[in-house]
């Protein structure tokens, strides 16, 4: 019996290259689901493959990371040392290539997809922009929900929209949240939500739900949006190899760790953690169509 759901997790990663299966076996020993999600058509493969390789319990979702349609930009937990060959090397969306693997049954949505304002400027955002209502449409096509990535970008790091540097911060929320309005005929979920009350609320109106990662064990930020968050619309996940929940800092993360999230959430909503546990299963089967 399953108990525990990791939505958004990168088992597919080079990070998990020399002990994949036993990671996956842990997640299966301590009844938890796990989708892992692609963030480039690689990543995106090798998360349908990892799917396949079980008869239950593991799902995949593909997509196109907003920061892989740019060129700059290569991470050694995501893809490896000497990965170079596999940088993105700013990644045009290729639908057909996307469609093949939506095929298969084991394809629950896509993404990560969406917008990052953290490292960008006006070009990176045009082509993000693109990559994103391209996935939309998709989603539509293949009626699956989406798995968003929003960040927003700060003034320190985001040189100039129009020419003229940004001052303060650059919602990327909202941004989204246009295009979805503008395009979506599907819902989806607002994966490591890191926005405020009023972030939550326009997704929640919108029919979104949001998830939380181990950050919410190590940090208050967060509680008044969990407090604010139905139960049927709040959904939990540890990005792993990323954000490791306490008791297990400093640790790489994986999915089996995503209980302490639950725990917190019950803590956070003064429910038993048994109810909470139920409910996030009841709908992630409902916003992926899972049926176990
Ligand atoms: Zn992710």
């Amino acid at each position: 019996m399953y108990k525990y759901i990791d939505i958004h997790s990168h088992v597919n990663f080079s990070a998990f290259d020399a002990d994949r299966d036993v990671v996956m076996k842990r997640a299966e020993e301590n009844d938890t689901i796990v989708i892992n999600v692609g963030t480039q058509i690689d990543t995106s493969k090798k998360s349908v493959e990892l799917a396949n390789k079980y008869a239950e319990g593991v799902y995949a979702i593909i997509g196109l990371h907003p920061i892989h349609t740019g060129a700059s930009y290569h991470d050694v937990k995501e893809l490896g040392e000497g990965g170079k060959e596999f940088t993105s090397r700013g990644e045009i969306l290729d639908k057909d290539a996307y469609r093949e693997l939506l095929k298969d049954p084991k394809v629950v949505g896509i993404g990560e997809c969406g917008l990052d304002y953290y490292r960008c400027d006006e070009e990176s955002i045009a082509k993000q922009k693109e990559a994103f209502v391209a996935q939309i449409e998709l989603a539509n096509e293949f009626n699956k929900p989406l798995m968003l990535h929003i960040r927003n970008g700060s003034a320190k790091v985001h040189p100039a929209i129009n020419g003229t540097p940004q001052e303060g911060n650059l919602n990327a929320y909202f941004d989204v949240l246009d295009l979805l309005k503008k395009h979506a005929k599907v819902k989806g979920d607002v994966h490591f939500f890191a926005g405020g009350l009023q972030e939550a609320k326009a997704f929640l109106d919108f029919g979104f739900t949001l998830s939380f990662t181990g950050v919410i064990t190590f940090t208050h930020d967060y509680d008044e949006v969990i407090r604010n968050t139905p139960l049927d619309m709040i959904m939990t996940e540890t990005d792993s190899p990323y954000v490791t929940p306490a008791p297990y800092r400093g640790k790489r993360n994986e999915p089996s760790y995503v209980k302490e999230v639950v725990k917190k959430i019950a803590e956070i909503k003064n429910l038993p953690e048994s109810e909470v546990a139920f409910a996030i299963m009841q709908n992630a089967k409902r916003v992926f169509g899972l049926h176990f």
